[in-house]
């Protein structure tokens, strides 16, 4: 009964992946919304019109994206009035829209991008909270028609903020879906599908999906009923038993990022961190600065690639360096403790490894890494190994080493 239909060239040109129809089946299933088929046409008036025109017996709601913008290969506006046989007007909705969008971006509102607010006569404006192009709704032949610009963040925000509960209302759907994410980090799918066997309550309203995003996991229990405190109390019963069994594994419970914890952890205590990145060429750097309001505990960074630059900018020795090598655990250790000494913080954190494809020896081979945290009481080093490309390692690099950071912060650093 629900229909998505993805416009625009750069999608049938493979340019563009079409993850606009992806969000959007996801977004409707998780609401109990199941879609019947996808489609895709290019800017073309005619195939727009018939494919706007030739819809499955039953679909009650079709969703299309794609465009709406101002410039002429946007034609969706256009095809829609051909459809359904009305005029194109300016639509004060729509206006309003986009004067309050051009404000919030301090510009003044360019000519051509009136084109925007130029709908088809009659339909109904779907706001569009962050960007210039009002969505539109049409009913028409049994149907209802709701068309989204094409740009991913505007579709997140209109999905998410109109279309999945105007067709719930829409469809009398009472029932409450609620859902909890938790984030795991240092566990593969399969060993905490073994973990977990057993021990969660047996609720057949309740559901456990596994979401693995390299070099994470994530676990999302979704439930469903009429009475939205019951539902409620059950998610925290399967929680609380994911909890017990998986604890020191999960990282957050509200769907926040690795380094958006560690900031969290950090600000909390006010304190400082300076970092010396040899492998990972900046990629911890730029994960913690990331987050908005990082500047109140990223004191600066290291990108210490060379053996002169972990002498010069850390004080590392030569003969140290020398006698074990820039990957070992004296030298990880060395960099931490100077890097918190060049820049005067809390916390130091290091990282030396080899990413490979190359440099490997039998002792070291690719994936040996040495991750190093000097604390005003200690220094820890811990070593790891992680074999995979050259991305991979540093991805998993980065991973680890802020979770290590996550666990001395807490306290919780064995
Ligand atoms: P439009 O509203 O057609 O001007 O689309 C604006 C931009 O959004 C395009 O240039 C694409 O980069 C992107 N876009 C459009 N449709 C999709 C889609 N189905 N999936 C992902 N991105 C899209
Ligand atoms: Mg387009």
């Amino acid at each position: 009964m629900i229909e998505l239909l993805t416009i625009g060239d750069e999608l049938l040109s493979g340019r563009t992946a079409d993850t606009n129809a992806s969000f959007i089946a996801r977004a409707l299933a998780e609401a109990g919304l199941s879609v019947r088929r996808f489609s895709s046409v290019g800017d073309c008036l005619e195939d727009i019109r018939r494919a706007l025109s030739n819809l499955l017996p039953d679909t009650r709601f079709l969703i299309a994206t794609g465009g709406l913008g101002p410039t002429d290969d946007d034609r969706t506006a256009q095809a829609a009035a051909r459809t359904f046989g009305c005029e194109l007007t300016v639509h004060e909705a729509a206006v309003k829209n986009m004067e309050a969008r051009y404000r919030e971006f301090g510009r003044t509102m360019p000519a051509a991008a009136k084109k925007q607010a130029v709908l088809p006569e009659g339909c109904q404006a779907i706001e569009n909270p962050v960007g210039t192009a009002c969505g539109f709704l049409i009913r028409s032949r049994g149907c209802q028609f709701m068309f989204l610009p094409g740009v991913p963040e505007e579709v997140h925000a209109m999905v998410t903020g109109f279309i999945v509960d105007h067709i719930r209302g829409e469809c009398g759907m009472r029932q409450f879906i609620l859902s909890a994410t938790l984030k795991t980090f240092g566990l593969w799918e399969s060993k905490i599908q073994e973990l977990l066997n057993g021990c969660l309550p047996d609720l057949p309203s309740v559901s456990l999906g596994f979401y693995p995003a390299f070099p994470e996991v994530s676990l999302k229990i979704t439930g469903t009923g009429t009475d939205e405190q019951q539902v409620k109390k059950q998610i925290q019963r399967f929680q609380e038993a994911i909890q017990k069994r998986i604890g020191e594994y999960i990282y957050s419970e509200n769907n926040e990022l690795m380094e958006e914890v560690v900031g969290r952890l950090l600000a909390a205590q006010t304190a400082t961190i300076a970092v010396a990145e040899s492998c990972t060429g900046g990629l911890i750097t730029h994960r913690l600065t990331n987050v908005p309001g990082s500047s109140a505990y990223v004191e600066r960074s290291f990108v210490v690639y060379s053996n002169r630059a972990k002498q010069e900018l850390l004080a590392v020795p030569e003969a140290v360096l020398k006698e074990h090598g820039a990957v070992s655990e004296p030298v990880a250790r060395l960099m931490a403790e100077g890097a918190r000494k060049a820049a005067g913080t809390v916390y130091g954190l290091s990282v030396t490894g080899i990413a490979g494809p190359d440099g490997g020896t039998p002792e070291k081979p690719v994936g040996t890494v040495f991750i190093g945290i000097a604390t005003p009481d200690t220094t820890v080093v811990k070593k790891i190994f992680y074999p995979g490309t050259r991305e991979k390692v540093k991805m998993m690099t980065a991973q680890m080493a802020l979770n290590m950071l996550r666990l001395v912060l807490l306290g919780k650093y064995a």
